[in-house]
C-alpha cells in the first residue's frame, strides 16, 4: 500500500533525507526507531506532505507523487497540477502528533468533526454520530462536550486519535504520540494504538516505547543520519541488531 522510494529532503545546507526507501505493506504496522535528529520526524512529514521533499516517490494506495515533479511556489507549496496531486497523497493521511494540538476553543467533539464538516463536507449531524463513535472507540464518549483543557494529556491524545480516524485515512501516522505524557498516562493511548493495530490498520508509528515495538510492529526501521541504516521484524531489529549504529542506540535507551 505505501511505497517510498529515493526520498531526500534538505533545509538550506543540512542534508535531512539522503535517499529512503521503504514499503508499508496493507494491514502493517512499522515503527521508525532512530536517535535524535535522525529524520523520522521528517519522513512521517514527508508522507503527509506537511513536508515537501526535494525528490523522492510517494506512492500511498492509488495517489502517487514524483517530487522531480513539484514544482513550488515562493510560498514553498506545490503549485498548479502538482497541488492537486499532493493533495489526493495528503488526504490519504490521517497524523498524530507529539502534541496533541487540538483547537483550544472547540469541543472535543467538535475536534473530531470539524475535519469531516469542512474538509469533506460531511452533513454535521452525519459528522457528530460519527464523532460520538470515534470518542467512544478511544474511550472518552463521555467526554464529548468538554475542552481540551479539561482533559488530561492522555485523554487529549486520545482525542488527537480520534480526530485523525475521522478523516478516514488508509495510512496513520503518529509521531512520538506518548513522549510527552506522563508515564501513567501513556498505557491508555498504547492500548488504543493496539486496538487499531489488531484491527488491521496500516500504521506507521516513531516511538521510543520498544516493548509497543516489539509487540505490535510487523517492521522496524532503524534510521540515523538521514537513512534507513538496518530494517526487519522486531525480534531481529531489536533483539540482534546487526549494525553497530543500531546496537549502540539500542544500549542508550533499554
Ligand atoms: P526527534 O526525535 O528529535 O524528533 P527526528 O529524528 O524526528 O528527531 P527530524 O525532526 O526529522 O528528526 O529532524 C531532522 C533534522 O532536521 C534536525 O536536525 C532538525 O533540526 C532539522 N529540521 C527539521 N525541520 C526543520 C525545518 N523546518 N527547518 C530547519 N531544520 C529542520
Amino acid at each position: 500500500l505505501v511505497d517510498v522510494r529515493g526520498l531526500t529532503k534538505s533545509f538550506g545546507s543540512l542534508e535531512v533525507l539522503r535517499g529512503v526507501d521503504f514499503t508499508v505493506p496493507s494491514g502493517s504496522v512499522t515503527v521508525l526507531l532512530g536517535p535524535s535528529g535522525s529524520g523520522k520526524t521528517t519522513v512521517l512529514r514527508s508522507l503527509n506532505a506537511l513536508d515537501l521533499p526535494d525528490a523522492g516517490v510517494v506512492r500511498i494506495g492509488d495517489a502517487e507523487v514524483d517530487y522531480v515533479d513539484v514544482p513550488l511556489g515562493r510560498d514553498g507549496r506545490a503549485k498548479g497540477d502538482a497541488a492537486k496531486r499532493v493533495g489526493a497523497l495528503r488526504a490519504k493521511t490521517g497524523m498524530v502528533f507529539q502534541q496533541h494540538n487540538l483547537f483550544p476553543h472547540k469541543s472535543v467533539l467538535e475536534n473530531v468533526t470539524e475535519g469531516p464538516i469542512v474538509v469533506q463536507g460531511v452533513a454535521k449531524a452525519d459528522a457528530d454520530a460519527r464523532g460520538h463513535e470515534l470518542l467512544a472507540k478511544v474511550g472518552l464518549d463521555d467526554q464529548a462536550d468538554k475542552y481540551p483543557y479539561q482533559l488530561s494529556g492522555g485523554q487529549q491524545q486520545r482525542v488527537g486519535i480520534a480526530r485523525a480516524l475521522a478523516l478516514a485515512p488508509e495510512l496513520l501516522l503518529f509521531d512520538e504520540p506518548t513522549s510527552a505524557l506522563d508515564p501513567e498516562l501513556v498505557g491508555g493511548v498504547l492500548s488504543v494504538m493496539r486496538e487499531l493495530a489488531d484491527e488491521g490498520r496500516t500504521m506507521i508509528v516513531v516511538t521510543h516505547e520498544i516493548a509497543f515495538a516489539r509487540d505490535v510492529a510487523d517492521q522496524v526501521l532503524f534510521m540515523d543520519g538521514g537513512v534507513i541504516v538496518e530494517r526487519g521484524e522486531p525480534s531481529q531489529v531489536i533483539d540482534h541488531p546487526r549494525e553497530a549504529r543500531t546496537q549502540a542506540f539500542l544500549k542508550r535507551i533499554l
